[in-house]
This record gives structure tokens, sequence and C-alpha cells, in this order.
């Protein structure tokens, strides 16, 4: 169901839509946007208004910048709280071009697109269902957020007194406003922790309702004084955030995983999706998982995985296959976190699984004890490996690896390695509190 032009038009009437905020990503699924007036429209969809690449994260060199927006219909959407009476204004998520029409390699939203085109190939169609969490931290008077939590709340826990839960709720009625469909919204783990659940789409669907997530979630709570972070590890000695990946794959509108003669009732294609993704998992990481403090919030203990194994019910491995069967059989991956670019995370992990069942790859026994309190003896008794324990290890990972290249496209794949080398560097080479409060006194 695309909705058409007139449509859109109509809508922009309707509600006196004044702006239209174009908006697309960069490198590292950070939104970026420029505004236009709804007079514009025309243009814009007809891919004419420009913007200057050399500016934006990972794009073009600055001899070659002149880029332009082509905005995906689908994504227009009134933004509720713009709306007033006989004001509003309005996005679309847009695909960035080459000043000949062609798709820019440099566009993340595109590096997606050619991942679904690959699997569609092969007669598949890729589902994602994310699962985004996040913090809120109070504000200070400048309105920059401070290290306090935005409440006291824990585990599923309803708490009606607590700014937490009122914002929560608030940023369940504005997504609902812009047509998600929400199925569930609780508190996390941690204090000040949320997590908001919309249903699954098709990978590019599921990829722009998660930039769309973050932003929505940053822009509410700030209305109410909070900052919402997808740091994936923002306090020490709590449970970080992640993004688990609920992914499957279909043909001819069946679920390609389910198949009721199996033991765990999976097909051989889960079983070599799995393989393929764990095979190939330490090589793409450094995408699922880009910053430094990714790989902080990936040490036993706190829910989130570090070690490379899979099992039907464990929540301490890597690959967890939720209970549900039938049309709902997924294969859920529980590193990524929600600071990755979710269009490059889904394209590596379809990019792994499909490798798999290209390859026929057959998946090692499930793991069903919990990992996190296995001796190292037992985990080399049964042949787990682990994650990179830092970004260092894994960008180094991703260059020697297949999956990274081949999905990325080389323009994405130089810069991306580029850009997280030069992050490392500065990391590596920067004072942290933690060297002062250890060494300043003491040596
Ligand atoms: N917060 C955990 C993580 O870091 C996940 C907790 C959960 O959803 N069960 O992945
Ligand atoms: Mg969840
Ligand atoms: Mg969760
Ligand atoms: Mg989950």
């Amino acid at each position: 169901e695309q909705i058409t032009l007139e449509q859109i038009q109509s809508i922009i009437k309707e509600k006196n839509v004044e702006l239209l905020h174009l908006q697309f990503v960069d490198i590292e699924g950070i939104l970026k946007n420029i505004t236009i007036t709804a007079e514009q429209l025309d243009d814009a969809v007809e891919g004419k208004i420009m913007i200057d690449g050399s500016s934006i994260k990972g794009f073009s060199p600055i001899n070659k910048s002149d880029s332009y927006l082509l905005p995906d219909l689908n994504t227009f959407v009134v933004m509720p709280w713009t709306e007033t009476d006989g004001y509003a204004e309005a996005r679309f998520l847009c695909s960035v071009t080459n000043p000949d029409g062609t798709l820019f390699e440099g566009d993340t939203r595109n590096v997606l697109k050619k991942t679904v085109a690959r699997a569609a190939e092969k007669g598949y169609t890729v589902s994602v269902g994310p699962e985004l969490e996040f913090f809120l931290f109070e504000t200070n008077e400048k309105g920059y957020p401070t290290t306090e939590l935005g409440d006291k709340g824990g585990y599923f826990e309803p708490a009606p007194n607590d700014l937490g839960e009122k914002v929560r709720i608030e940023i369940f009625k504005t997504l609902k406003a812009m047509g998600l469909t929400i199925e569930a919204l609780h508190h996390e783990v941690a204090e000040g922790q949320h997590e908001i659940n919309f249903k699954y789409d098709d990978a590019l669907g599921a990829a722009d309702l998660a930039t769309t997530y973050k932003w929505v979630v940053k822009k509410i709570a700030s209305l109410y004084g909070l900052h919402a972070t997808f740091m994936p590890k923002p306090v020490f000695g709590i449970n970080g955030s992640g993004m688990h990946v609920n992914m499957s794959l279909f043909k001819d509108g069946e679920n390609v995983f389910f198949d009721e003669s199996d033991q765990l009732q999976l097909s051989t294609e889960a079983y070599s999706f799995i393989a393929g993704i764990l095979e190939n998992m330490k090589s793409f990481v450094a995408v699922t998982n880009p910053l430094v403090n990714s790989y902080k919030r990936l040490v036993p203990g706190y829910e989130a995985p570090c070690y490379l194994a899979w099992s039907a019910s464990n929540r301490s491995a890597l690959i967890r296959i939720p209970a549900k069967r039938g049309m709902a059989t997924r294969v859920e991956l529980r590193c990524p976190d929600p600071s990755s670019n979710p269009y490059l995370t889904f394209a590596v992990i379809a990019t792994a699984g499909l490798d798999g069942i290209e390859k026929g790859l057959k998946a090692p026994a499930p793991i069903d004890e919990d990992i996190f309190h296995m001796t190292d003896a037992r985990r080399a008794e049964l042949g787990i490996d682990s994650l990179p324990g830092g970004l260092e290890t894994a960008i180094a990972e991703l260059e020697a690896g297949e999956i990274g290249l081949k999905t990325l496209g080389e323009h994405v794949f130089n810069e991306y390695v580029a850009h997280k080398k030069a992050e490392w560097d500065n990391y590596r080479t920067a004072v942290h509190a933690w060297e002062i409060d250890n060494y300043q006194f003491k040596f």
C-alpha cells in the first residue's frame, strides 16, 4: 500500500503543512535534515534538492560533493508535536542520489537496498523486528544531559510517580500517531532504562522505523526535560542498552525458518542462517557494535552476549530462538546495540545469514547451559569462542573478513574503517577518568 503524491498533497492542504523536513542518515546512522517549504514539494519529489556531501560524515570528497535527496513517499509523516491549529510540519526519509540520478553508493540506506535486492534474487524477503533500549537522564538548566538517571524504576515496574513512565507513554502516543504499530512498552532492568516495541517490517522499512524511533524518543524526552540516549553502556555496573535484531526470511508468503517436522521446528535454512551468523560474527561486530563504548556492554553478567553460541532459550547466548513458531519463527541476534546504523546492521546480519544458506553451513549444537557462569575449561571443551573484547580488534576483524566489504561496498567500507580507526586512536591516546582515579595518587 504505497501512499501516492496526491494523497500527500491533500494531507498537506488539510493540515496546512508549511514545512517539510527532508531527512537522511550519515555513515553512523545519525539523522540529518534540510527543511524546505511545502511549495517545494514537487521539486523535492523529483529529486532536485541538492546537498553538500562533503560536509556529511562518510559521504563525498570536496571535489565531487554535489548530491541530491530522493524522498521515499512511504516515509511521509506529519510530526504530531508540531501540530497546532492550522499549522504543521512533516518529514520524508530520503535516499541520496548522484547528479545523474543514480543511487549514491556512500548512502547507507542504499547499501541496505542492495542487500535486500540480493536476497530477492534468491526469492527471499528479509523481515526484521528490532528492539531498541534506551536510557533517560535528567538535564541541567541549559538542557544538557547530566549523569542523574531519569527514574528509579526496575524491570517491568509500574512507577507512576516517576517521570520515566510518563515520558514512555508520551513517546508511545507520538509513535502511534505517526503510524507505527506499537506492540508493547516497558521499564527495562536498569534504573532509567526503557524499551518500546514496534511491529516487524521488511528490512528497509524496519531500518526506517528504527531511525524514526530514535529521533522521536529523543525529541519527546527533551520536551519533558529529559535526555534520551542510545549509548550502549552509559553507566558502569548496571545493564547497558541493546538492540536485539529478530530476523526471518519469507518465500512465497511462507516463513522459511519454520519446519514442523524438525525437533526444534526449525528448517535447514534456519540452521544454516544461524551458522552463517556465528561463522562471520567476529568480522561484522564492528558494524553492529560500532563504538568504543559498545564493548563495555558486551561483558558477562548483564544480559548482553559475549560468547559465540546459540540456543533456543538461553539469554546468555549470542543467538536465541524465541519460542514462537509458524509465521513468527525467527532468529534473535542479541549483540547489536542501538548506537549502530540500523541500515548497515540489518545488511551485514542478512548477508552473513544468507551466506550460511548459500554455503549450506551446519549449525553447531545449541548451548543451553548458562555460559556466563561456565569455566574457561568448559567453554573450551564445548568449543565456544568469544566476541572481540574491544573496538580495535573488531575493526581488524572487519578489515580481514569478507562480509564487510561484500555488504557495504568499497565506498562505505573504506570510509567506515577509516572513521573507526580514527575514533579508536583518539580514545587510545586520551587520558580517561579511570586512569586519574587509579594512578594519579598512587604513582
Ligand atoms: N539490556 C540487555 C542488553 O544489553 C537486554 C535485556 C533484555 O532485553 N532482556 O542487551
Ligand atoms: Mg525486548
Ligand atoms: Mg529488552
Ligand atoms: Mg529480545
